[in-house]
């Protein structure tokens, strides 16, 4: 695996591989690397000729400073990870190359993605994302970039930006991927006690009990209602929401729509200080 850490030296080594006709697949990721990510790696590999990782943990898609500092960074650990899964070149920028200091200010138009469920718990968040992910694309020029499932709304943030700048990138969404338990693998999870770690399976089960009630008739909003009851009632889990929404544009369906396929289940929860999101499709 190459490593670059400037931008130059990237779009250097990756525009040779370009000319001579070879497809680029991208990752990006902010690091403190599990099985999630390497999936994402994996389908890059087996579906283009170059695979490219990029780890950057990005200062401006965090609106709570304390998160920010309390982000993992286990670096060696990662890079060894993405050499033993076959990882062909890792970007690992500084903030300062990503950020010059005459950094124009960046402001995107979301629509409603930006108001509603991690727009508006977070707020300035998908704006940080897209003003990276769009940095990022403008240097990597991938063919295809691939992101995850376990981050619903922000794939279909990038899907809008993508389409709004005409981006010559396609995007493939990948499943989300599981501990055996259930719970959704989160560079976050490292930071769950035990205890909490347990606890936390609740939302999993949750999302699992609503797809398991509706594949056996129940509507959608009955099968919601009571996995809500049980998360209502989960030891150490502080819900910030739990709904079942239209995929197209993450509206939250009402009675007369039970019927729409397929549909998304989405909810986000505190749970042992650690804020964590989850979806399933239905
Ligand atoms: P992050 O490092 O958290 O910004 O995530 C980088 C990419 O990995 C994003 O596209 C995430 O959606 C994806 N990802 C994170 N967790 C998982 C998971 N459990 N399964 C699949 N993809 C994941």
């Amino acid at each position: 695996m190459e490593t670059f850490t400037t931008k130059n030296a990237l779009e250097a080594h990756l525009s040779a591989f370009r000319s001579a006709g070879k497809t680029i697949g991208f990752v990006p990721t902010m690091g403190a690397l599990h099985e999630g990510h390497l999936a994402l790696i994996e389908r890059a590999k087996s579906t283009t000729s170059i695979s490219v990782c990029s780890i950057f943990v990005n200062p401006t898609q965090f609106n709570d400073p304390a998160d920010l500092e309390k982000y993992p960074r286990p670096i060696e650990k990662d890079i060894a990870l993405l050499e033993a899964a076959g990882c062909d070149v890792l970007f690992l920028p500084t903030v300062g190359e990503m950020y010059p200091s005459d950094e124009e200010a960046w402001s995107f138009d979301l629509g409603q993605l930006d108001k509603i469920w991690e727009g508006a718990k977070r707020p300035g968040h998908y704006q940080g994302v897209t003003q990276i992910v769009n940095k990022l694309f403008h240097i990597v020029k991938p063919n295809i970039a691939f992101f995850g499932q376990k981050d619903f709304q922000q794939c279909m943030v990038i899907q809008l930006m993508v389409d709004k700048l005409a981006l010559p990138v396609r995007l493939e969404i990948v499943d989300t991927i599981r501990d055996a338990d259930g719970l959704a693998k989160s560079s976050r999870n490292v930071r769950l006690s035990p205890r909490a770690r347990t606890q936390a399976l609740a939302l999993s089960k949750a999302l699992f009990m609503v797809k398991q009630a509706v594949e056996q008739g129940e509507s959608p909003q009955q099968a919601k209602e009571e996995a809500l009851r049980f998360l209502q009632q989960a030891k150490g889990v502080e819900l910030e929401y739990f709904a079942v929404c239209n995929p197209r544009d993450l509206t939250e369906i009402g009675p007369e729509q039970q019927n729409i396929r397929p549909l998304v289940v989405i909810l986000a929860a505190w749970v042992g200080g650690v804020r964590l999101i989850d979806n399933i499709l239905l």
